[in-house]
């Protein structure tokens, strides 16, 4: 089996798993082409740039500092057997596992479903732009997929939308919003799209941008759906 490839590393965060200390791992390799994702550079399969041993070394050395361990990319389970085996490692050192997932490979999800605590997963847009978002037609199916398996199985979730007004309007932010909830999720999270690399024939402005933060109608009808909404707007 090939090591895992692990493209950066945070080592310490509050933010990226929910109530605990973390660090998050980024993995090589993402098999969307996300209009704005900020870890492009992560997108193509290849070697990363961080030993996996010493990276293990180095955990070891966090039992005790930090309670949990988050796989993040490109998109983790890309990689499949190598993220497997090695969430089973660092979990036996006894941390929590997190994942933050496109929801792609709802398959490798069940797989690691004994494994992993949380996962954090991409709503994107709805179905209508999924694959103009994504570059991917069956993108959407997928990520349904994995939703309804991860809450079948009672842990842990936050389904997430980076709110792009290129491919999501704040109908659809409340279309996806139902049926996110419709699923049986009780946590969202709300994020603005930060424009990492837009061409010049289709620009957003900060109103674009803000409009699904400072309606509060919208914002009732959510919040309305859910035990807790996040609105990352920053
Ligand atoms: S799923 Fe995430 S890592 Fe992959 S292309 Fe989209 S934003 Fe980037």
């Amino acid at each position: 089996m090939k090591q895992l490839q692990i493209g950066g590393l945070v080592s310490f965060t509050t933010i990226d798993y929910p109530g605990k200390l973390a660090a998050v791992l980024f993995l090589v390799g993402c098999p969307f082409n996300c209009a704005y994702c900020s870890n492009s550079h992560l997108i193509p399969v290849g070697d990363g740039e961080y030993d996996p041993e010493k990276v293990f070394d180095w955990l070891k050395n966090r039992v005790g500092k930090l309670e949990g361990v988050v796989f993040s990319g490109g998109e983790a389970l890309m990689q499949a057997d190598a993220t497997i085996e090695y969430m089973k490692r660092v979990k036996e050192l006894g941390f929590s596992i997190g994942l933050h997932t496109n929801g792609f490979y709802p398959q490798i999800l069940k797989q690691v479903s004994d494994i992993v605590d949380w996962i954090g997963i991409d709503f994107k847009t709805t179905r209508e732009y999924y694959k103009d978002l994504t570059g991917l037609d069956i993108a959407y199916d997928k990520m349904i997929e994995s939703i309804q398996y991860w809450v079948s199985t009672g842990k842990g979730i936050e389904v997430r939308i980076t709110c792009d007004p290129r491919y999501v309007s704040k109908e659809d932010l409340l279309s996806v919003a139902k049926i996110t909830s419709d699923m049986g999720v009780k946590n969202f999270a709300v994020q603005k799209y930060t424009p990492y690399h837009e061409c010049e024939c289709h620009q957003t402005t900060d109103a674009d941008r803000e409009q699904f933060f400072n309606d509060a109608e919208l914002k009732q009808k959510i919040e309305s759906l859910f035990d807790k909404v996040i609105w990352r707007n920053v």
